[in-house]
């Protein structure tokens, strides 16, 4: 498919209609056409609102069942325009921004879209890094930098996988916060974000000491009398980045339940930053809201205390 408006005047004219952002959704959840879950079946009729009827079988399947679409009671033309606002804000997207470019009525829905779509910037099933990366940990949310190995009150220790490309380059990253930065923490860290058999960069810090025995092949990147230079570069580079744009867009305001998806927000940014449209953002960023489960608020917030649980957003 990979049709995708340029700018926001071809979006207007792509995405006036309920019935024009359906049969989006439509092509971007089946963009290779639609394979009927119960009979295979590869013929269908699109009925209305994003249901498809198996011309074989007669079964009903909902664009939208089970993504982040889930059960909206608002019109797709509002959801749509939310994706478009995100993705084309170069620096981030807050919630207050997206509910006075919407008008929406409530912070609540603004901040729910923003957290669904920021779900659906993970893709399910994401590759690992593989070829040559550099791996260190940074604080985030904290004005001095802690020590390692142990824990500190109002810091969260997140692990920065950068992959180097032609030896000087940072290609994609993957970004994980976590508990400490003990073998066991970075060694799950790596496991999830990178192919073994990757070259991995670290420090000398021990908590790296087993990633050869993972499958990886381990290189320690020791000082040097150069004074000045960090010794990952890379990891460096990312780390100062990641920390302006959260004082920037969201003013230092990430509550550490939520950091995990700021942290994909992130990272879906910088891995597309090369981009030439920030229509492509919209075109993946669409096509994975109808390719993920839906998360329903109350698994997103742990403990929230006088909200209605009713409302539907
Ligand atoms: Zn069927």
């Amino acid at each position: 498919m990979e049709d995708y408006p340029r700018t926001l005047s071809e979006f207007d004219d792509l995405f006036g209609t309920e019935d024009a952002c359906w049969k989006y959704l439509v092509r971007a959840r089946w963009p290779n056409g639609f394979v009927c879950p119960r009979c295979q079946g590869t013929k269908a009729w699109h009925r209305n609102r994003g249901l498809m009827v198996c011309a074989s079988c007669g079964y009903e399947v909902s664009v939208t069942a089970g993504t982040v679409f889930d059960r909206t009671h608002k019109p797709l033309t509002v959801w749509f325009r939310a994706i478009w606002w995100v993705t084309s804000q170069k620096t981030g997207a807050s919630a207050l921004g997206l509910q006075r470019i919407l008008g929406l009525g409530s912070y609540y829905t603004s901040w729910t879209w923003l957290h669904k779509l920021r779900r659906a910037m993970v893709r399910p099933g994401r590759d690992r890094i593989s070829g040559t990366v550099e791996v260190d940990e940074c604080y985030v949310g904290a004005k001095k930098s802690g020590k390692r190995g142990r824990g500190a009150a109002g810091k969260v220790l997140v692990v920065i996988v950068a992959e180097v490309v032609e030896g000087k380059k940072i290609g994609r990253i993957r970004l994980k916060q976590v508990l400490d930065a003990s073998s066991e923490s970075l060694e799950d860290a790596i496991k999830q974000t990178v192919e073994p058999g990757s070259v991995v960069w670290t420090d000398e810090w021990n908590g790296y000491n087993g990633l050869n025995r993972l499958g990886y092949i381990h290189e320690v990147v020791r000082e040097q009398s150069a004074v000045g230079n960090s010794l990952l570069p890379h990891c460096h580079r990312v780390a100062s980045l990641l920390k302006r744009w959260m004082m920037g867009t969201h003013q230092g305001a990430i509550s550490h339940e939520h950091l995990d998806y700021y942290l994909d927000e992130y990272t879906f940014r910088f891995n597309r930053r090369t981009s030439r449209h920030r229509g492509k953002l919209f075109y993946r960023l669409v096509q994975q809201a109808v390719a993920i489960e839906a998360t329903p608020y109350k698994n997103m917030v742990k403990h929230v205390r006088g909200r209605k649980s009713k409302q539907h957003i």
